[in-house]
């Protein structure tokens, strides 16, 4: 029996993580959190039991107490909960399926309190990597990729040794917009950017699947989640999204993974490392796809990845900024308050408007985060 606690249980990754344990008899559930959809996460309880729950607003606790009164389940609000659910004694796994940097915080309490951390919430690696992952071999815990390129790269890295990696072969199925060019970019609306071709996503990463800051993102994902370095990192565009990555070693071998897209395989293999579980679903028929294509991306256009590589190379807090300031423009523009593009110009304006700190510690990285905001909300 595996018992795990879930951060951002209401969510698209969150709900997927559900229907894995609904599907399997060996894992039980020991506490859930989610930021304001108590509906569900009230369904939640009484189908899965956990012993604690944590929703954001007190007043949204308030309300989730008197629904589940029946049930010995206690319910907490705030980081407070979120750090609760993080450190819940009774589990074995954290799944950190929460959105946005307030995942830091409590992924770093749960690898404190000796969690393994099944992890999709990236934009934690992307700005505190440096400590994460050095805290997580401190704390002797795994740090397993529930994102379905790093999935497929920790998949082709099984039984392999690390310092043989030539490169990591990132792939991206290009968004919604691929082929476009800035012109058109510029007239794309919210329902436009929210129409992904393959996958099914929360909103801000479907956005950032449309802008291809996801992808960069990632690769600042895998650098800090399999230690290389950002040249050994390539971004191919494989639009029909079958290969979820690949890896080259320095014999030349390209080992990849491959399936349907499905994020339940992913988060799936993070909850039974190394074992594999029968997962229901369609399977890959080679002969009815015919082919698989690929290209470079179009990083003139999608500026947001070339965006991407420069706060990378620059280290430090710069990918604090980038991070910040995308999930700032996002937010905007699916409030329709700013264009498509203008999310690029936001975080451009950003980068360009920060002194780096070399080596930041939370602090600093809290700090950074809310003087981008402050930074966005006096210009735009
Ligand atoms: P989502 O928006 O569907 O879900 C986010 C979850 O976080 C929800 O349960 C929400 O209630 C919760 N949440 C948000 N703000 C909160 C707060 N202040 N306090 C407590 N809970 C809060 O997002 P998602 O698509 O499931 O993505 C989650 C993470 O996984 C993101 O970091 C994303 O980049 C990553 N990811 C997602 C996918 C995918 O297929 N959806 C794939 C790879 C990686
Ligand atoms: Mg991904």
């Amino acid at each position: 029996m595996k018992t795990i606690s879930i951060l951002g249980s209401t969510g698209s990754i969150g709900t997927q993580t559900l229907e894995v344990v609904r599907e399997n008899q060996d894992i039980r559930v020991a506490a859930l959190s989610a930021g304001s959809n108590i509906r569900l996460l009230e369904q939640q309880i009484r189908e899965f039991h956990p012993q604690l729950a944590a929703v954001w607003s007190e007043e949204d606790a308030k309300s989730l107490r008197i629904a589940v009164a029946d049930l010995p389940v206690q319910v907490m609000s705030g980081m407070e909960g979120l750090e609760a659910v993080a450190v819940c004694e009774e589990a074995e796994i954290l799944v950190t399926a929460i959105v946005g940097m307030i995942g830091i915080r409590p992924t770093m309490a749960g690898i404190r309190a000796g969690k393994d951390i099944a992890l999709a919430n990236k934009e934690t690696l992307v700005t505190a990597g440096h400590l994460i992952m050095p805290m997580a071999e401190e704390y002797g815990v795994k740090i397993l990729p529930v994102d379905s390129e790093h999935s497929a790269i920790f998949q082709s890295l099984n039984g392999e040794n690390r310092s043989r990696i030539h490169k990591i072969l990132l792939t991206a199925s290009g968004g919604p917009f691929r082929g476009k060019k800035w012109e058109e970019l510029k007239t794309m609306r919210v329902e436009d950017a929210l129409r992904h071709p393959n996958w099914s996503m929360g909103r801000k990463i479907t956005v950032d699947s449309a802008t291809l800051v996801n992808k960069g993102l990632e690769v600042m994902e895998a650098k800090w989640l399999f230690g290389v370095e950002l040249d050994q990192i390539q971004v191919v565009v494989q639009p029909q999204s079958i290969i979820h990555s690949m890896v080259e070693f320095v014999d030349g071998a390209v080992i990849a993974q491959l399936g349907t897209p499905d994020m339940k395989l992913p988060i799936q293999y993070a909850l039974y490392y190394p074992d594999r579980r029968y997962l229901p679903g369609d399977r890959l028929d080679f002969a009815k796809l015919g082919s698989i294509t690929f290209e470079d991306p179009d990083t003139e256009t999608f500026v947001g990845l070339k965006y991407a590589f420069e706060a990378l190379r620059c280290g430090g807090s710069m990918p604090t900024v980038f991070n910040a300031a995308n999930e700032r423009a996002v937010s905007k523009f699916l409030n329709h308050e700013i264009g498509f593009t203008d999310i690029y110009a936001i975080i451009r304006e950003c980068m360009d408007g920060h002194r780096v700190i070399p080596s930041p510690d939370l602090g600093q990285i809290l700090d950074t985060e809310q003087s981008v905001y402050e930074m966005i909300e006096s210009r735009w």
